[in-house]
């Protein structure tokens, strides 16, 4: 008989969220639902709920909780408010944070701390809250198993030699030589909806423009971070902090038929890559079954009319927050916290029509500029980095918009 895995879902109406129920759905057998959690798209929630029984219910923001009562069976539990999300990260055997942001950072750590595998596809908590979530990260039973299509690429890159020596992927440090034998990490990038353009061609660049991304359907806030490269500089920390590998044996390649994810390079000259439709429902399914497969294939390639696999170098002039990236990984501590949250300030700026596209990435450099160093050694500290950034990013975004 096959083990039914219970999943926590955090996040459940988002992007990852839906997509992971309809991993969960296609196999019934093999997986079942046991929490959903949303900040505030209540009624999504409800309906999620009635359809997939969990045992727990909890949204972020408290005033629907009566909604929720109201509109759930008696046998579900319904937990509100904030702690809410991250009190159902010690439900099940996975838990998947599909939160958006920095605002899943809560979860991240209290998934790990309770010794549960992390489905992690909320890749801004591990990136601003490292030095905390490595920490949390060495729990017994504690684990993360990556939704991000290119660390899940690397996960399956890595295969078997994950389990050999995991303590040695787990800490993340500049390893001279990689104990799994990784020489390079080469991580893939579409490009988004604007490769190609050149910076003045970008200068009147609308949301709907950056939301029409060729070949990802995702959250608008994903979106907009592929369409300024800032999703791949975030994605180099991520691979850094989740591999143990160096920034500088990290690189990104332009790859817009988004069909290789990812790849490995040995210390022997051997890369192995993985391939497979971009569909996010292959890492959402892939960190529910591993070491096991789903049985289900959203998507196989057709050899006979995949058209040719091209790569090329990205463009860091124009799309200026790569280098943002890498700049503030490599200084480590509380730098990765700061670009994260000019960026989400930034983003969120642009999205509401406040500022144009090409100054997201101004705002992020000059929020930078301001950057003071501080420790990072619990989540509270995490926290103030964060709303320290989101200050500097704040007022930046009020003079852009003025001028
Ligand atoms: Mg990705």
């Amino acid at each position: 008989m096959i083990e039914q895995r219970a999943v926590s879902l955090v996040g459940s109406t988002g992007s990852i969220g839906t997509q992971t129920i309809d991993v969960v759905c296609a196999e019934p057998e093999r997986y079942r639902i046991a929490a959903l959690g949303a900040f505030r798209s209540v009624d999504l929630l409800i309906a999620q709920a009635a359809a997939m029984h969990p045992d727990v219910v909890a949204i972020g923001d408290e005033r629907f909780e009566k909604d929720l009562k109201a509109a759930l069976p008696s046998t579900i539990e319904v937990r509100s408010g904030p702690g809410s999300l991250e009190s159902l990260a010690s439900i099940g055997d996975v838990v998947v944070n599909g939160v958006v942001g920095f605002a899943g950072l809560e979860v991240t750590v209290a998934a790990l701390r309770s010794g549960h595998r992390l489905a992690l596809a909320n890749k801004e908590s591990l990136i601003a809250g490292a030095p905390v979530v490595q920490q949390a990260r060495v729990t017994e039973g504690a684990e993360i198993v990556p939704v991000d299509s290119e660390h899940c690429a690397i996960h399956q890159c890595l295969g078997p030699r994950l389990h050999r020596d995991s303590s040695a992927a787990s800490t993340a440090s500049d390893f001279h030589e990689h104990p799994l034998g990784v020489r390079r990490l080469v991580v893939t990038a579409s490009g988004g909806p604007f490769r190609g353009r050149t910076s003045s061609e970008l200068e009147g660049a609308t949301r709907a423009e950056a939301l029409a991304h060729p070949t990802w359907s995702m959250g608008p806030k994903i979106t907009v971070d592929s369409s300024t490269l800032m999703n791949k500089g975030l994605e180099v920390i991520e691979a850094h902090e989740l591999f143990g590998v160096g920034y500088d044996s990290i690189d990104v390649v332009v790859h817009p038929q988004s069909i290789v994810h990812s790849m490995v390079e040995f210390s022997d000259g051997a890369t192995i890559a993985q391939l497979s439709m971009p569909d996010m429902r292959l890492p959402i399914g892939y960190a529910l079954a591993y070491p096991d497969r789903i049985g289900t294939a959203y998507g196989v390639i057709d050899w006979t009319t995949t058209p040719q696999l091209t790569f090329e170098r990205p463009d860091t002039e124009t799309f200026r927050c790569l280098d943002l990236a890498y700049a503030a990984g490599r200084a480590g501590a509380s730098a990765p916290a700061w670009l994260n949250a000019a960026n989400e300030v930034a983003v969120a700026a642009f999205l509401d029509g406040r500022i144009r596209w090409r100054d997201i990435a101004a705002v992020v450099a000059e929020t930078l500029e301001c950057h003071e160093e501080t420790k990072l050694a619990e989540v509270a500290d995490v926290l103030e980095a964060d709303a320290a950034a989101r200050r500097v990013a704040g007022r930046l975004v009020v003079s852009r918009e003025q001028s």
